[in-house]
């Protein structure tokens, strides 16, 4: 696949980025989109490699290893070396629904398990899925493309992230009718109201939307199932249901001082600050203001980073970013070995962002929050934190106590599954992790016809596995309406 001599000859190329003292006076998207005659050349860097582990998609030390959705990656190499735009987006769409949102946002664990990653920088994989999908949209080869015969089953499909949106797709594909109930006013889940704005253009989930309702999927937006309709009414009107609810429970830091004004959960942060800017440009003043204010986000991931960059497009005074976890190594540790994701140091966007402004990167490693300390209002003023000591627990080291200046506080520190009204009305039962119980491959709940995918089954996860999930559930629904299936 691509070019036989290709990783001899070319050198990985990423796109270039706007300087992050730029980029951060807006809420606009900041990859540049690279010249097709490097595409080619990226593209003919894959290695014919024979074995390729890029497309697998397993679970290795519990961490993808692979493309969870088996994207047909050396294939669409080729294809894009070669110039064929459209054969290139025909095999990706048989396997992803939504490239345009994991080309932008995946964390690409294929290029962590790229055969040509054992010896040289990986192909670019991920950047390539993103230009075809751009490509075929630009070129208008994205097209609604509604079913030909309806079945007369009806499915409902609780929860419009990610997962719901590719399980609808799926379902809609082979006639049913489906229905997507959502509560937040907008559809998209995480991908509206969580990812913020720089990392994905709120238009482009929108487009992907129109598309599918375009074919026929119909939307109802700020509709909560279990408040403005029971479940079991949904049981009486559809033939099934999927829940697509994600995990939507945030874990808290419950230490002295928690009580302050100023302290945050992160998605609270998050959601509020994307509604306003969708609805007002952020005139309407309904969002956290970061602006002139030291801010403090306790716990990585994308969600504290997501955090920093926003505060950052506000105008803070400063960040810091506080992670218990020690501080990995530059490069995979021996018990770290290829096809594993790269359990490596990685410096983010928002990272970067704070590096550019303030001259620091503002991770503080093995590092806890001992208490939150306020000021005679009320509000916080300052955390007092300590080093932590490098495995789980992560006691406190004795006599490392400081404390650092804190006008807002954002808590970043993963969920805990999803809100259980709906599992409860439902008779669902849940996992030892307090999700959905039900089976990766059958999705399956214990309740007849009612199936499961995404973050509110498998916990905290991924884009791309909440595809993998839609898709799977999607066909498990299929044969359960149908007696069999043709979905992938
Ligand atoms: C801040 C943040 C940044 C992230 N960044 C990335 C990233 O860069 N790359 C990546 O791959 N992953 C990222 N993730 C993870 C990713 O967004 C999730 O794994 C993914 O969105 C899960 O999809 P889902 O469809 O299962 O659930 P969600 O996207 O969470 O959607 C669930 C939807 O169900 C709705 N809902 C819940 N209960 C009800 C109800 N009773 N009635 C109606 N609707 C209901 C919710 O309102 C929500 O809209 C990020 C997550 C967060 C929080
Ligand atoms: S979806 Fe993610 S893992 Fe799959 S090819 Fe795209 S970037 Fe890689």
């Amino acid at each position: 696949m691509g070019k036989p001599t290709g990783f001899k000859e070319f050198q990985r190329q990423t796109p270039n980025e706007t300087d992050p003292r730029l980029r951060i006076l807006n809420w606009n998207e900041f990859h540049e989109h690279m010249p097709d005659s490097e595409l080619r050349t990226q593209g003919a860097r894959c290695m014919d490699c024979g074995v390729p582990f890029c497309h697998t998609g397993s679970l290795m030390a519990g961490m993808a290893a692979g493309c969870p959705v088996n994207n047909l990656i050396p294939e669409w190499n080729d294809l894009v070396y070669r110039g064929h735009w459209r054969e290139a987006l025909d095999r990706l769409h048989k396997t992803n629904n939504f490239p345009e949102f994991t080309g932008r946002v995946c964390p690409a664990p294929c290029e962590g398990s790229c055969v040509l990653g054992i010896t040289k920088p990986a192909v670019t994989i991920k950047n390539i899925e993103c230009s075809i999908i751009d490509h075929g949209f630009d070129q208008g080869w994205v097209q609604p493309n509604p079913p030909q015969t309806r079945t007369g089953k009806r499915v409902a499909i609780v929860g419009s992230g990610p997962a719901g949106l590719a399980a609808a797709a799926q379902l809609n594909s082979v006639g049913h009718e489906v229905t997507v109930f959502e509560r937040a006013d907008r559809i998209g889940g995480l991908l509206m109201y969580g990812i913020p704005n720089m990392k994905l253009e709120k238009h482009v989930v929108q487009r992907r939307i129109d598309l599918l309702a375009t074919e026929g999927v119909k939307f109802q937006p700020s509709t909560e199932i279990g408040r403005d309709i029971s479940p079991m009414d949904l049981r009486e009107q559809y033939d099934a249901i999927v829940l697509c609810t994600g995990a939507t429970k945030p874990r808290d830091l419950p230490i002295p001082g928690r009580e302050l004004k100023g302290i945050h959960m992160a998605m609270e942060f998050l959601y509020k600050n994307t509604k306003s800017l969708l609805d007002s440009q952020l005139s309407d003043s309904r969002y956290i203001n970061a602006k002139d204010k030291h801010v403090v986000v306790i716990g990585g991931g994308d969600t504290g980073n997501d955090c920093i960059g926003t505060s950052m497009r506000h105008g803070c005074k400063g960040v810091i970013n506080l992670e218990i976890v020690p501080e990995p190594p530059t490069s995979r540790a021996t018990n770290n070995p290829w096809p594993q994701w790269p359990r490596i140091f990685r410096v983010d966007y928002g990272h970067a962002e704070v590096e550019a402004l303030f001259g620091n990167d503002p991770r503080l490693f093995s590092t806890t929050t001992v208490e939150f300390l306020g000021n005679d209002k009320g509000e916080v003023r300052a955390l007092k934190i300590a080093k932590a000591e490098p495995a789980p627990p992560f006691k406190i080291i004795p006599g490392t106590e400081q404390e650092i200046p804190a006008d807002l506080v954002f808590l970043a520190l993963g969920f805990l599954g999803p809100e259980s009204p709906v599992a409860e009305q439902l008779g669902v039962k849940l996992d030892g992790r307090s999700n959905y119980e039900a089976t990766h491959g059958n999705f399956n709940t214990n309740v007849p016809g009612v199936f499961a995918a995404g973050d509110c089954r498998r916990g905290q996860s991924l884009i791309v596995w909440a595809i993998n999930e839609g898709r799977g559930a999607a066909r498990e629904c299929d044969k359960y309406l149908m007696g069999k299936s043709d979905l992938p």
